[in-house]
């Protein structure tokens, strides 16, 4: 599958260049002209990489940029008219991965996009840990932590809390879980699972007090949230 580059610009002839020069390089390329496409563009296309000028009609890009960013976390490259708001846009740190200045070579973007890409590749391969707020699962270690405190869990414990840890904030049903625990169903699996579910949260208990980590949802099954000790 191409990689999907999402180009938000109200400069037509910029927009073209762009486009040929990243087809060309093997992108597949949809593009918006003003800021109110931006978001739905966004969420119907799930590009790899945003392309995002900062000055559009009817909606900032700077706006544009936060809201992206609470949505999906895609590479954005900023698209500035000038050096000083560069400066000043680094200055907000607002999550950009990269800014380009006007006017740029069309060529010089292909490679910035390039860099972006491998890097944001590079550094989901190494996530092999979880994070809920104060829960740390490192999936390679077989470890987890609650704040301080690591927890000594059986195969099957681990495997279900790094299961509620990869959704957290969503009910996962039993069946599930137990997938996780790549578990068979037969009758009466439920309750292993609730007997997981049951020590999960004695060893939880033991390491930080009484504070709810694992939420039962009644009918449906269990949902860990983000941890404040
Ligand atoms: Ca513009």
């Amino acid at each position: 599958m191409p990689e999907k580059i999402l180009i938000v610009e109200d400069e037509a002839r910029i927009v073209r260049t762009l486009r040929l020069y990243l087809e060309r390089a093997g992108f597949e390329v949809t593009a918006v002209s003003d800021g109110k496409q931006a978001i739905p563009a966004f969420q119907k296309e799930k590009p790899t990489l945003v392309l995002l000028d900062l000055n559009l009609p009817q909606m900032d890009g700077l706006d544009i940029c936060r809201d992206m960013r609470k949505l999906h976390d895609v590479p954005i490259i900023m698209l500035t008219a000038r050096i000083e708001e560069t400066d000043r846009l680094i200055g907000l740190e607002l999550g950009a991965d990269d800014y380009i200045t006007k006017p740029f070579s069309p060529r010089e973007v292909v490679a910035r996009i390039r860099a972006v890409l491998r890097r944001a590749q590079h550094s989901s391969s190494q996530n092999d840990t979880l994070r809920a707020g104060a829960l740390l699962v490192d999936l390679a270690g077989y470890r987890v932590w609650l704040g301080d405190h690591q927890l000594s869990l059986t195969q099957s414990e681990f495997d279900i809390l790094a299961a509620l840890a990869a959704h957290k904030g969503r009910v996962l049903s039993r069946l599930q879980l137990l997938d996780a625990t790549q578990g068979i169903a037969f009758e009466g699996f439920e309750r292993t699972i609730d007997q997981h579910i049951k020590n999960l949260r004695k060893k939880i208990k033991t390491a930080i007090g009484d504070l709810p980590v694992i939420d039962t949802v009644y009918g449906v099954g269990y949902r860990l949230d983000s941890v404040d000790l």
